[in-house]
């Protein structure tokens, strides 16, 4: 029998360990299918900070989550061995030293066969996590769902911050252009050519009002048809692509984004896809006092889970 949450019926949701979804803490990835992973840090952040706070607060939510997707069918329990690692040790007085620390951690984790869901953390981290899945499986296709491309060539100087990830991924090969997908971008932006130039890369864009009260289903579908079943897929998930209405608690809020149905029905039709890992960044505990956002983000990255290579139906 594969690792279990704790039931809610055999201890009380508020007690028991701070893992997601009260899973086992573990010391190695060794024998896991998918390991949980924090990165708390927030010092590659632009505006607001507090994603230092993101992963502590996503696990305490998680814990209302039940293991059965009953709306879908998944039992991803029921199959794939789960834990919780615990967090990255970043140094939170260096961002450059933290990027370096979190590329020799996913080295080592990658050694196993085992599939890294992170939590974030600024969206900083998916480049350094990119870099090890990039060395195991080589240029990897890239669903991105974001108000922001993240494709700045450079913030104040410096080539690795939160708005810069893309591009490095896009430079470093780390990703194959073609088979990117980046999904809600919208707000303003400091030239013309902001959201249009990674198009000239190949990447594929959608902007959030071509989107706006839609099903996300055929959008989906539709990038699952030009990715493939086979090419492996890096799912990397800005929780600030819903509305601020829906997800306040984040850095750089942008008006005009989806709803959290949208959000879901998109994840769900990820289903099929040869995902290798994802991430779900910049939430920022401090700026949503309620625990929306994080439990907006844990019941994501559940969401996620559900559709992972190897998931059974009920
Ligand atoms: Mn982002
Ligand atoms: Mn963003």
């Amino acid at each position: 029998m594969p690792n279990q949450p704790i039931s809610g019926n055999d201890l009380a949701r508020f007690a028991g360990p701070g893992t997601f979804m009260r899973l086992p803490q573990v010391e190695s990835a060794a024998g896991l299918d998918v390991v949980f992973v924090g990165i708390p840090m927030d010092h590659g952040t632009s505006w607001r900070s507090g994603t230092r706070f993101g992963p502590k607060e996503v696990r305490s939510e998680s814990a209302m989550i039940r293991p059965y997707h009953i709306q879908t069918g998944a039992a991803p329990f029921d199959a794939l061995d789960c834990a919780d690692i615990g967090d990255v040790p970043i140094n939170t007085f260096n961002l450059a030293d933290s990027i370096e620390i979190i590329t020799a951690y996913y080295d080592e984790l990658l050694t196993h066969d085992v599939k890294p869901l992170s939590i974030g953390g600024d969206h900083t981290i998916t480049l350094p996590v990119l870099r090890s899945i990039a060395k195991k499986h080589g240029p990897v296709a890239l669903v991105h769902v974001d108000a922001h491309a993240d494709v700045n060539d450079e913030m104040f100087g410096e080539k690795e911050t939160h708005g810069t990830v893309f591009r490095r991924a896009y430079e470093e090969g780390l990703i194959s252009p073609e088979h990117v997908w980046q999904v809600g971008l919208r707000g303003t932006g400091y030239t013309a050519e902001d959201f249009t130039e990674a198009q000239g890369w190949g990447f594929n864009c959608v902007l959030a009002p071509e989107i706006w009260h839609k099903s996300l289903t055929p959008l989906a579908e539709k990038i699952r048809t030009s990715i493939g079943p086979d090419r492996p897929v890096y799912v990397t998930y800005d929780i600030d692509s819903l509305d601020p209405a829906y997800a306040p608690g984040t850095g750089t809020p942008e008006i005009g984004g989806l709803t959290t149905p949208q959000a879901m029905e998109f994840i769900r039709g990820l289903r099929g896809l040869n995902i290798v890992g994802a991430d779900l960044v910049e939430v920022s505990p401090p700026y949503d006092l309620t625990g929306n956002t994080a439990l907006t983000a844990a019941n994501l990255m559940f969401e996620i889970l559900s559709v992972l290579p190897g998931v059974p139906y009920r």
